[in-house]
């Protein structure tokens, strides 16, 4: 690893001043040391960000939560202003990693870093939820479905921090399921996936609107639009779920490489899809 210059400021302020060209934010360091080290960043500077304490807290904002992007894996699976409301971000935050990793690992970096297998950013995507973004000059928020650009690669421009994801309050009759497959426990996702279902107000069975998000089969999380139009205005059932499950199967764009082949993941996808909707039905109909 290169030497480097390290700063630890205690406010967004400072941090964003510290924000040159030449800096990188480091939040748990669980993605940014291993680019450091196989020299895949050209930073000279690391502007530490875990001594401002706002970023880090969980609250409720808007009927919704606002989560800062400091939050801690373990918090975020801990968090009771989370689970059972937004069971698809609860069940990806306990995933990740190891107990060590979550106990390093925040949201922010984890949507920051761009991984097409990031954990948290198919049910946050599911849930409508928008990324924070702050720079010298003020904030603005980008769906969560538009952060991500490419391997690595996200909307945030120069200078500009991650400073909390909102998630919006839960309709009525609403529910959302994080389904993911791994070779180990350690592992990161071969696929994952996460559904958001709610239901119409006069028909239980029938469902008003739906979004479905795929992790690590394309450059970036995507949402499958084919599914989920599948899904909309339809009565739930096993040929309906079916049919969503294939949809998404031909929306992904999956690639062979060391950890599974293409044809693998497709098919994966088509199983998890068909799951995560039918948790998510279960829930919004107050089952689970
Ligand atoms: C053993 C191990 C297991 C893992 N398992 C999983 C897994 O199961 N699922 C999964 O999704 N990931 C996994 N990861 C990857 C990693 O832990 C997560 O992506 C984690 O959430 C990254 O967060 P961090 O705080 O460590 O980010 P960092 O490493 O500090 O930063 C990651 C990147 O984001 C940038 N960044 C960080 N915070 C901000 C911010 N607020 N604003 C702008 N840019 C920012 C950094 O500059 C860096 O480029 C694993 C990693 C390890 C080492």
């Amino acid at each position: 690893m290169r030497p480097f210059h390290y700063r630890a400021p205690r406010s967004l302020d400072e941090a964003l001043a510290l924000l040159t060209p030449q800096a990188v934010p480091l939040a748990g360091g669980t993605d940014l040391f291993l680019k450091m080290e196989r020299r895949q960043t050209q930073a000279d500077t690391v502007v530490d960000l875990k001594r401002i304490p706002e970023l880090g807290r969980i609250e409720a904002a808007d009927g919704g939560v606002r989560i800062g992007a400091l939050a801690l894996m373990d918090s975020l699976g801990a968090s009771s202003l989370i689970a059972g409301q937004y069971e698809a971000l609860t069940r990806s935050a306990r995933v990740v990693g190891s107990i060590q990793t979550r106990n390093r690992a925040t949201l922010g970096g984890n949507l920051a870093n761009a991984s097409p297998a990031a954990d948290t950013a198919t049910p946050l995507m599911a849930l409508g939820a928008s990324a924070e973004a702050a720079d010298a000059t003020g904030t603005r928020q980008v769906p969560v479905d538009q952060l991500f650009l490419g391997p690595g690669r996200t909307a945030l421009r120069d200078g500009e921090l991650l400073t909390a994801v909102l998630v919006p309050a839960l309709p009525a009759r609403a529910g959302s399921a994080f389904q993911r497959c791994v070779r180990t426990a350690m592992d990161i996702a071969l696929v994952n996936c996460a559904a958001f279902v709610r239901l119409d107000g006069d028909d239980p069975d029938t469902v008003a609107e739906a979004r479905i998000a795929l992790g690590a089969v394309g450059p970036t999380p995507l949402r499958t639009a084919s599914a989920e139009n599948c899904l909309t205005g339809a009565r739930l059932d096993e040929r309906v779920v079916e049919e969503a499950g294939e949809c998404a199967a031909s929306d992904a764009q999956p690639i062979d490489d060391v950890r599974a082949g293409a044809d693998y993941r497709r098919e994966m996808v088509r199983v998890l899809t068909r799951r995560a909707i039918w948790k998510a039905f279960r829930r919004a109909r107050g089952e689970a």
